[in-house]
């Protein structure tokens, strides 16, 4: 059970940290948050928290876009995340989320002469997609917002609305997870996940600037590709009929991990029972993450004191 969380410059009980029923950030998304995890490695006794330096700074770029400044530095906002993860005493994987909210009331439609707080939180981590195997994912008739509608390359609360009219679209059609395409019809990413496809032995991923996340695990796995795997990595559009044919697809984020799609649009991708570029990827991660690769330790932020 989550107990603490880091409100209003300090670790309070979780009970104590509220937001006004007035506060802008409820009423109209004008926000942003992060989402990282922490991973429990039993033989080392550690809890290490996964590239905090990246997703900071991640958070702290939405911010920008939205003119919120919570004086805090990259260094600063780990530290406080170390502090609020011993006070938990967690001796299992967990979820961070950091979020950056505008306190002010309903009249303030507007980024400017705000009051910018930050709290942070963690409780242990769920399966984001409910599956045992392969997803069946199923393109979603709503399309990813625009970059010029609203920042997609930062974590910003209201283009969540976003996600969610896909993923429930998608579960009520009997897919697991949507597939979301952008305004020129190009593959973007999933809910709240990156893309990757396999074709030919190549990895292909969406480039950021087709509106999607700059997400951290996506970074990650480029880097697994090129140096551990020897692998070309190609940034590129990809378009629907093109995931048809892909040899393998993936998902990757913080709250998926590395997700293999089995069918889209009920299409098998593959041959439908391996997928080995994504399982050999998705074992480096895993060990990568709970610190059992020496190359990687310098992402990763030890949490107890050794
Ligand atoms: N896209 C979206 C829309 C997301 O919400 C997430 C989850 N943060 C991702 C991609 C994956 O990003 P990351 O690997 O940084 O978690």
């Amino acid at each position: 059970m989550t107990k603490f969380a880091y409100y209003d410059g300090g670790i309070v009980p979780i009970e104590d940290a509220h937001v006004s029923i007035t506060c802008t950030t409820l009423h109209y998304g004008i926000g942003c948050f992060g989402g990282l995890r922490a991973f429990w490695n039993d033989e080392h006794e550690q809890l290490y928290v996964f590239r905090t330096h990246d997703h900071f700074k991640r958070l702290l770029n939405s911010a920008k876009f939205l003119l919120c400044d919570v004086g805090l530095s990259i260094d600063q906002l780990t530290e406080i995340t170390v502090d609020l993860l011993r006070k938990e005493a967690w001796r299992q994987n967990v979820y961070v989320r950091p979020i950056v909210y505008k306190e002010d009331g309903i009249f303030r439609v507007q980024l400017h002469d705000s009051t910018d707080k930050l709290a942070i939180f963690s409780q242990p981590v769920g399966h984001y997609i409910k599956s045992d195997g392969a997803l069946s994912v199923g393109i979603s008739s709503w399309r990813r917002i625009d970059d010029n509608v609203i920042p997609a390359r930062g974590k910003i609360c209201g283009t969540y609305v976003n996600s969610a009219l896909a993923k429930t679209e998608a579960v009520l059609n009997g897919f697991q997870e949507a597939l979301v395409l952008n305004q020129d019809g190009h593959v973007s990413e999933a809910s709240a996940a990156n893309l990757f496809i396999v074709r030919d032995g190549v990895l292909i991923t969406p480039p950021i600037t087709d509106n999607v996340l700059e997400g951290i695990t996506r970074h990650s796995i480029i880097q697994f590709a090129r140096d551990d795997f020897g692998l070309e990595v190609i940034e590129r559009s990809i378009d629907r009929s093109e995931m048809y044919i892909a040899d393998e697809a993936f998902f990757c984020g913080t709250g998926v991990g590395v997700a293999v799609i089995g069918e889209i649009d009920h299409r098998q991708i593959g041959s439908g029972d391996s997928s080995p570029i994504a399982e050999q990827i998705h074992d480096l991660y895993k060990r990568v993450v709970t610190g059992q690769e020496e190359k990687y330790l310098h992402w990763l932020t030890p949490v107890y004191a050794k």
